[in-house]
């Protein structure tokens, strides 16, 4: 198949190009770089020994979007582009709904336009809010609590909207838990700028010494050991989740319509075994002190996989010790 990827430059998106690439799949990636670097391509190109068309545009833009479509024939898109950061969707609602909701509402409707009618989308286990029973299922109520979490639900609501409209629509949401870990080649992964927000990356550089301290946030909840507890999955697990997807959606006798998947590994693990698991894989120590909770964090929370595993026939394979190891080589990865 030729797969159109947006934010296909992207943390996940990388991954998922070479996973693609290594299954036969040509792909095609739409990014404005506004959150990647355009090395990401050579370094996809690397791992998979075959070249990447990319694109540089912004999916709010219909007049390229068109000529993407006018160029290639597009048998599926996977739709990654967006902003992702939590806390900065709080202070910036307007520029979240702007990217994530305008800019997919111009992707659907050029897919239209083309006949293009076969979707993968990154949605979130935010969209869970803080669910009542773990592992969350796909049918547990649905409620975000920031504007981040409300753009994807508001894509996902547009969505369901569309295949109720329009049968010919094969679409599948998959909300992932905690995606971490990086290639194993050490060639590609996660690039926070800044102070990363997430708790691998944060680790990282406090076992490569670039921060002091790790802020475990809140000690006093009713996990085991008092951390909060996610579902870590390797971000390589993750990319071929999305092809196992496709597959799935290609190989329907007719259009399966619009379908919510967890990906995640059914697994929850605290903070504290995270920093544990850090420390053996590097070998060096990762500080940290236990600081108040963080607003708006939830408890625990950890997928349920029947579904993933029954209709697409994927189940994540790697656990926390190679997240760790592979994310600790990336840290390593002179970065220009
Ligand atoms: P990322 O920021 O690394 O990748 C997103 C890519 O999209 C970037 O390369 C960026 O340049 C591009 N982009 C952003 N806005 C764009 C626009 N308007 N037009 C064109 N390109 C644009 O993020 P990621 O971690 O790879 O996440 C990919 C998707 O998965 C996002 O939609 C995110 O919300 C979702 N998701 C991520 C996580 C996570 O923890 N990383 C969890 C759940 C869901
Ligand atoms: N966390 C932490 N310190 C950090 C970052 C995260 O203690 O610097 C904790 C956080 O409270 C949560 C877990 O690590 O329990 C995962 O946080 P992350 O932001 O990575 O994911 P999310 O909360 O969005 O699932």
């Amino acid at each position: 198949m030729k797969i159109l990827v947006t934010g296909g430059m992207g943390y996940i998106g990388s991954h998922t190009c070479v996973e693609l690439l290594a299954q036969g799949h040509e792909v095609v990636v739409l990014d404005n770089l506004s959150n990647a670097k355009p090395s990401v391509r050579q370094r996809i190109e690397r791992i998979a020994e075959r070249a990447v068309e990319f694109v540089q545009a912004d999916i709010r833009d219909r007049a390229a979007l068109r000529a993407v479509f006018a160029q290639h024939r597009i048998d599926a898109v996977i739709h990654f582009a967006g902003l992702k950061v939590v806390n900065e969707s709080v202070s910036q609602p307007l520029a979240y709904y702007d990217n994530n909701v305008t800019g997919s509402l111009a992707l659907f409707e050029c897919m239209a336009e083309a006949g293009v009618k076969r979707l993968v989308f990154s949605s979130s286990a935010s969209i869970y809010g803080d669910a009542e029973v773990v592992p969350v299922r796909e049918d547990a109520p649905l409620s975000a609590l920031t504007p981040y979490g409300r753009s994807k639900l508001m894509v996902e609501d547009m969505l369901r909207d569309l295949g109720r409209s329009d049968p010919a629509w094969s679409v599948a949401l998959l909300r992932y838990f905690n995606p971490a870990g990086a290639h194993e080649s050490g060639l590609i992964g996660e690039e926070p700028g800044g102070v990363p927000n997430n708790l691998l990356p944060y680790i990282a550089q406090v076992a490569h010494g670039q921060l002091a301290c790790l802020n475990v946030y809140g000690g006093d909840y009713a996990t085991p050991d008092g951390t909060g507890v996610r579902d870590y999955i390797h971000v390589v697990d993750l990319a071929l989740g999305h092809v196992a997807t496709l597959e799935h959606l290609a190989k329907a006798a007719t259009p399966p319509g619009v379908r919510a998947y967890n990906l995640g590994t059914g697994r929850g693990n605290s903070v504290l075994e995270m920093v544990r698991a850090f420390e053996q894989a590097s070998g060096r120590p990762v500080p940290y002190r236990i600081v108040a909770r963080r607003d708006g964090d939830i408890v625990t929370s950890y997928a349920d996989t029947t579904l993933a595993e029954r209709e697409l026939g994927w189940k994540a394979e790697r656990g926390i010790a190679q997240m760790c190891a592979d994310a600790w080589r990336w840290q390593h990865t002179p970065k220009e």
